[in-house]
């Protein structure tokens, strides 16, 4: 899946090709070149960059408190995955 993305990505990535890989990018399981073309999008796009901040908050949160996950940080989780799968339907 990464790989078919990668070939799209060479004339530049779009919204919706960087919600696909954003959590990948974020989890930093993308190559070198993917995550400069998606970093060159979040500076230049405000819908991704935050979403990018979203994510980015969920994750920290879940790994400074594994044991105890508050309700709000899931239910953002949730309806951030469910809005992604949305996003690339
Ligand atoms: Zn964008």
């Amino acid at each position: 899946m990464i790989n078919r993305l990668l070939k799209r990505f060479r004339r530049g990535p779009s919204c919706d090709e960087v919600m696909e890989v954003l959590q990948a990018y974020l989890d930093g399981e993308v190559d070198v070149d993917t995550a400069r073309m998606v970093a060159g999008h979040l500076d230049d796009c405000a819908a991704c960059s935050n979403e990018s901040e979203v994510y980015q908050r969920i994750k920290d949160s879940l790994s400074t408190r594994r044991r105890e996950i508050d309700p709000e940080v899931r239910a953002a989780l949730e309806a951030f995955s469910r809005d992604l799968r949305t996003a690339t339907d």
